[in-house]
């Protein structure tokens, strides 16, 4: 039974991630929010793309203003109105003026702007009472990018701000990795799909749905395979259908002790290496991680088809996923660093009990309060057998190996699995 931070150290390094060159695809802007960069975007505009004001004013020479003052004010000619999105058409010569807005351009032969709070107006006369600074309130062409310099690097996550950036940088298009295509399949003879009756001693298939909806949280895309039941030779055939279609397969149920539980012996009949059986965590014990080669002939840089038995018991496969697969589902996808879960030390308001064997992850919520992280322990039974107190979960206290209580107040590593409430 692998300790859990050694079972993360070992699925990481199992993790080949896409390759940007093969597993990638362009994409409009507007439908890459969340997509990861598969490859350096450089843009070919300067930004600013000209010379523009940063303030409504008058675009003047400096050296006709630098020694104005409210005693003896400049006197200039305004020669032209610069409105945004107008080019100018007159050069601004000794003793004119422009006027200009924010955003415009500079006509040529200024190189500064006043701001029009200094200046008064009558008709086409001009008074400005200060001095601005030497090219005061000019933005100027590529001072915030030059074209052709790197403007963003592969691995980068795209949302607003940087779609913002690709968009004003007139990068319509966008080479991103692929989604990760995550088979999941549920076994068990016992399973009925949501919308199915109920016979006696049947059992929903939540983990499907809910192991779905993980998967296209994390970016990638499920496959959903439904439900196999506990008979060898049907599993076999499912699960060589589900390595066959998907760069990680997750599978649930079958991989404890019971007389039922076949997934390991077929994966091993499949060929697969099998590098986990258990780890040492509660809920989530039974845990098989596995890898397939593509086939016999792949280059050692292809990178192999990740194999997750995660338990079948809606919690513990909750937990697992969470702890072992999203990091792994992470590095898969092109993120180059940040795989690991996400561990805030807070507080407890709720004494937190373990058997001291395993590492303990109890499910509750995180709120942030006056800076200090506390946690809400479910209300409900936390038997690993209940997952109706899951709802509105965002984060898994840790209890420790060897502690078998945590008091209130007592500092604590939380896992925070969804955002703060
Ligand atoms: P197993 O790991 O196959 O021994 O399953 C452990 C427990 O989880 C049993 O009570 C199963 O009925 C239940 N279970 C297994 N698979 C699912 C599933 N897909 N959805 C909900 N419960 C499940
Ligand atoms: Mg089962």
């Amino acid at each position: 039974m692998l300790p859990a931070q050694q079972a993360e150290d070992l699925i990481l390094s199992l993790v080949k991630p896409l390759d940007a060159q093969q597993d990638s695809e362009m994409v409009n802007l507007l439908a890459a929010s969340g997509r990861i960069l598969a490859e350096a975007v450089t843009s070919q505009l300067d930004f600013p793309h000209w010379d523009n004001s940063a303030m409504d004013g008058y675009a003047v020479r400096f050296a006709d203003v630098k020694t104005c003052s409210a005693e003896s004010p400049a006197e200039l000619q305004v020669i032209e109105e610069i409105p945004a999105g107008y080019m100018p058409q007159k050069t601004v010569q000794a003793g004119q003026a422009a006027r200009i807005l924010t955003g415009s351009m500079m006509p040529t032969g200024a190189d500064t702007v006043v701001i029009q709070e200094v200046t008064k107006r009558e008709g086409d006369r001009l008074s400005i009472f200060s001095a601005p600074q030497p090219q005061e309130f000019v933005r100027h062409r590529a001072a915030f990018y030059k074209a052709g310099t790197p403007l963003m690097p592969t691995g980068l996550t795209l949302s607003a701000p940087e779609i913002a950036v690709l968009a004003a940088a007139q990068c319509t298009q966008v080479k991103v990795y692929r989604r990760p295509r995550v088979a999941i399949l549920s076994t068990g003879s016992e399973l009925v799909e949501p919308d199915q009756p109920l016979q006696p001693g049947q059992i929903v298939d939540s983990n499907q749905y809910a192991l779905a909806a993980l998967v296209a949280q994390s970016g990638a895309e499920p496959i959903l395979l439904g439900i196999v039941p506990d008979q060898p030779e049907e599993l076999k055939g499912a699960i060589a259908h589900a390595i066959s279609t998907a760069d990680l397969v997750l599978s649930s149920g079958g991989v404890s002790v019971g007389d039922y539980d076949y997934v390991d012996r077929i994966l091993a009949d499949l060929g697969a290496q099998i590098h986990i059986r258990a780890v040492a965590v509660r809920p989530g014990k039974p845990l098989t991680v596995a890898t397939f080669q593509r086939n016999e002939n792949s280059a050692p840089d292809v990178f192999p088809i990740l194999y997750f038995g995660l338990p079948g018991n809606p919690v513990s496969a909750l937990v697992s996923f969470w702890r072992f697969v999203q990091p792994a589902l992470r590095k898969l996808s092109g993120h180059p660093n940040g795989w690991q879960p996400l561990f805030v030390e807070g507080r407890s308001l709720h004494p937190l009990k373990s058997d001291g064997k395993r590492e303990s992850y109890i499910w509750g919520q995180l709120h942030l309060v006056n800076g200090t992280y506390e946690f809400h322990l479910a209300g409900g039974s936390h038997s690993s057998g209940n997952l109706i107190n899951l709802a509105q979960t965002n984060a898994l206290a840790v209890v420790p190996v060897g502690q078998k209580l945590i008091s209130v107040g007592e500092p604590i590593q939380i896992m925070q699995v969804a955002p703060l409430r």
